[in-house]
């Protein structure tokens, strides 16, 4: 079993939305492979934590994991098939074998267990193949390749705009030299089974002899030799280049998917897909709240006194806000829109500006003279509400 998710993120199982949010932020920034560079246990780190934020950050998710622990992870977070689970559980502790109409839900085991053997993206695995690879031969037939999740640092301009990057990136690629089939030349009859197109495969876990697909030939009788560069399996390691597009408006933690760009599939099996996860850098100034930015306006002690007409630099350009009279230090303003784009397609957040009241640095004499006059404008005590 897994660590425990909270223990990853070091939060209590009680924590609020915004303390995971926070506890993620702050150690994936610690463990980012960016700032430990080739430092494998960081790495290990930064991916549990990325697993951990991933459930703890969903609602439905985070619900299923507390309920479920790993096991969870296990239905793909199918709530139907964690109820499905837990009544059949149920039932054998009860001592019956399948729970009887009318108690339960109908369970349909082969429906979830077929769930939990394919889980890890290895995609269209049989049983028989399974047994098979666990006997210690090889898989028969083509086979999906894997999902692959990388990792990418955005700064805060660029997740506000989107942005386009070029990745190196390693992973199990197709074989140029056999073009993935595992095969080079001409064929004739299979070595490995002699021209039959099934093999015997002894023992096993189930401790049975069976008669399997030839693992060479792929059943036909016939196979040209291996190729020599991947070793019959179609793939190599391979770094490949690829240019990703990032929309406007990705968070921390948003998933692009680009499909067919994961690990190659052996013998001609179809690839698996790639997600850029992305992490996105903080701004010395403005906060990111989802799509609404929070940003602290300075203004002097006479413009939040008389009122002014101040210029504003926004994300998409300068702005002129109006800062009424008699505005008081920390008087919240939204300026609507101004914030970041909408992953969604939806209409862009919002910016709040917080106003600031700023006294001069230097006191000149005439200045003296003017607080001292301002001190004596106060009709009451600024503290007379303050009752604790
Ligand atoms: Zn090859
Ligand atoms: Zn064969």
């Amino acid at each position: 079993m897994a660590d425990d998710y909270y223990q990853i993120l070091g939060v209590s199982r009680t924590a609020s939305a915004d303390e995971i949010k926070k506890a993620f932020r702050k150690l994936a920034r610690k463990y980012h492979p960016d700032v430990n560079p080739g430092d494998k246990s960081a790495e290990e780190k930064f991916k549990q934590l990325n697993a951990a934020f991933e459930v703890l950050s969903d609602e439905r998710k985070r619900k299923l994991y507390d309920e479920f622990g790993d096991e969870a992870a296990q239905f793909g977070f199918d709530e139907k098939k964690a109820q499905q689970y837990r009544a059949y559980k149920a039932a054998r502790a009860a001592g019956g074998g399948r729970p009887s109409g009318g108690v339960g839900p109908d369970i349909d085991l082969g429906d979830l267990f077929g769930e939990i053997f394919n889980r890890g993206g290895a995609g269209g695995v049989d049983m028989g193949e399974m047994f098979g690879r666990a006997a210690g031969g090889r898989a028969a037939g083509p086979t999906a390749g894997e999902d692959i999740t990388a990792t990418l640092s955005l700064s805060f301009n660029e997740a506000l705009t989107g942005v386009e990057r070029t990745l190196s990136l390693p992973r199990p690629g197709r074989c140029q030299r056999c073009q993935g089939a595992g095969q080079v030349g001409t064929p004739s009859t299979c070595a490995t089974c002699g021209g039959t197109g099934k093999v015997r495969r002894a023992g096993g876990i189930l401790g049975m002899a069976a008669s399997g697909t030839c693992p060479t030939c792929r059943g036909t009788g016939r196979a040209a030799p291996p190729c020599p560069s991947c070793q019959g399996s179609g793939v190599v390691e391979e770094t490949a280049r690829l240019t990703v597009k990032l929309p406007a408006g990705v968070h921390t933690g948003s998933k692009v998917r680009l499909s067919g760009q994961g690990a190659a599939g052996s013998r001609g099996g179809p690839p698996g897909d790639l997600y850029i996860e992305t992490i996105v850098a903080e701004h010395p100034l403005v906060r990111r709240e989802g799509d609404d930015l929070y940003l602290d306006l300075p203004v002097t002690v006479s413009e939040a006194m008389l009122g002014a007409e101040v210029r504003v630099p926004t994300f998409q350009g300068e702005v002129t806000v109006k800062v009424p009279p008699g505005s008081q230090s920390g008087r919240r303003m939204r300026l609507k829109g101004r914030g970041a784009p909408s992953l969604k397609g939806g209409p862009s957040g919002d910016l709040y500006l917080t106003l600031q009241v700023k006294v001069p640095e230097h006191l000149s004499s005439e200045a003296r003279q003017a607080a001292e006059a301002l001190s004596r404008a106060y009709q009451s005590d600024v503290r007379g509400s303050l009752q604790l």
